[in-house]
């Protein structure tokens, strides 16, 4: 992860631009354009919490950027680097994010200034439990109105303790567990949500590499085997992402950029090794089976294939875009790319797959969990069963007939899909889709010059086609 941050705009003034340029390819109103940009409203919430005898005051807000559809959706980032600005723009790119992935939602996002590593377990539960209930007073939590989910520094841990804040205070909401995403699985979470945003990404990776016009373009040709990979951050999306991509596309992980430094090894780095090293000691430094390099940002202008960055906003920037040598940067994070370092970039030939489709993977599976939280039954309950019996008649029908089907696929015909296996494969589908919308913009659109404006144009489009449908236009 890098230390230095140029961030030559702010980053909500970085995603505005980005919006400026998109909506010029459009026919859309400036008063339209002018709702859009801004957040829609922001909560701001200051609260003491008793802590070692002692009261400690927490700062964290909750914006809503869009309300043309409801609930809003977003995340809830931990950190102590949490600011409004950062919590704005991120909540824009959610309501573009889930525009562009056909996910019924306006886009919102939270923050609390806080460093989940310096408490233990019990405060920061009360941490959270407090800061949720001050989100349920004012609505800003609510199955039908504002549902969050993990983002930087949560998980399921504090999706569980919103969720049960949430339904002490609403006792007769029978859609409770709605009011949040990414719980666990005992909480009526669904499978396959943590690593959702990672596989996401490289289910968007994938399916750039199915078309060799755009493959062309990155100077890149063949599948996703052997090419090598540069990923900053192992937190929950850059770590699904690196171990998908080496255990199931055969990519070889080159480098691996951490907060303390950087790990690279030019044969290939094993994922699992090095994040069970980085949970038993808690740094990268001193992983014995590769190089370690004290200056992690150094490590982001290295020569490989594909770059992604998986960690914080702004970290390719004005400064460094210049010497970036990766053909292909996926990007995990919201906000990697700065606005200059775009320009930068795309003059070098670098193409870039633009965060608010890239990472949508979160949202679109945490919109799979809140239909399963108010349809209250499991994907796949009432139909399994019924799929595996005709399946079964059909593979009777073709033994009698003298066919021999292999035992692997009888058996797999024989077991039915399971509720991960509708999950991946819907996500599967949601990306592909996305990913055809955008490189059709892209190649048919002359003004369009990079996938980044052609997925905000198409958000922006079904956003004001809603507002119009609604009779909403200002
Ligand atoms: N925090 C994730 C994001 O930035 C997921 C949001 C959600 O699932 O609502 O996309």
């Amino acid at each position: 992860m890098v230390t230095t941050v140029y961030q030559e705009k702010s980053f909500r003034e970085n995603v505005n631009l980005v919006f400026d340029i998109a909506a010029a390819t459009l026919e859309i109103s400036g008063g339209l354009a002018y709702v859009l940009k801004g957040a829609y409203n922001v909560y701001q919430v200051r609260f003491p919490v008793k802590i070692d005898g002692k009261i400690e005051s927490f700062i964290g807000w909750r914006a809503v950027h869009s309300e043309h559809k409801l609930p809003t959706k977003g995340g809830i980032r931990f950190s102590p680097l949490v600011t409004q600005d950062e919590v704005e723009a991120l909540a824009a790119l959610m309501t573009y994010k889930c525009a562009l992935v056909d996910v019924p939602y306006g886009g919102s996002k939270g923050g609390l200034v806080v460093d989940p590593k310096k408490y233990d377990d019990a405060v920061m539960e009360r941490i959270t439990r407090r800061f949720a209930f001050e989100l349920i007073k004012k609505n800003y939590i609510n199955p039908a109105i504002n549902v969050p989910a993990p983002d930087m520094g949560t998980g399921p841990r504090e999706m569980a303790w919103i969720a049960d804040t949430y339904m002490q205070h609403r006792t007769d909401d029978i859609n409770g567990l709605g009011c949040v995403t990414g719980k666990p699985l005992s909480l009526s979470g669904i499978p396959g949500r943590t690593e959702a945003t990672g596989r996401g990404v490289v289910y968007g990776i994938r399916e750039f590499f199915r078309h060799a016009e755009d493959k062309k373009l990155a100077g890149l040709e063949g599948t996703l085997e052997g090419k090598t990979v540069i990923v900053q951050g192992l937190g929950n999306v850059g770590y699904h992402t690196a171990k998908i991509l080496e255990s199931e596309d055969g990519a070889k992980i080159i480098g691996i950029i951490e907060s303390d430094g950087a790990l690279m090894d030019r044969n290939g780095l094993s994922v699992e090794t090095i994040n069970t090293y980085k949970k038993e000691h808690g740094v990268a430094k001193g992983f014995p089976d590769a190089q370690f390099f004290e200056n992690g940002d150094a490590i982001l202008e290295e020569e490989c294939d594909i770059l992604v960055p998986a960690a914080l906003e702004g970290v390719i920037h004005l400064e460094n875009a210049p010497r970036i040598k990766a053909k292909l940067i996926a990007e995990a994070a919201n906000g990697p790319v700065t606005f200059g370092a775009d320009a930068i970039l795309r003059q070098k030939g670098v193409v870039m797959i633009p965060d608010i489709y890239l990472n949508a993977g979160g949202v679109i599976v945490s919109y799979f969990e809140w239909i399963k939280n108010l349809s209250h039954i499991r994907f796949g309950r009432l139909t399994r069963r019924y799929d595996v019996n005709q399946n079964d008649l059909l593979l009777k029908v073709l033994e009698s007939n003298g066919h021999k089907i292999p035992p692997a696929i009888s058996e797999e015909l024989c077991n039915g899909p399971n509720e991960l296996d509708f999950v991946r494969t819907g996500l599967d589908d949601s990306m592909r889709e996305a990913f055809q919308q955008i490189r059709d913009r892209f190649w048919s659109h002359e003004k369009i010059e990079s996938y980044r404006i052609a997925a905000m144009a198409i958000a922006i489009e079904k956003i004001a086609i809603s507002y119009q449908d609604r009779g909403v236009y200002p």
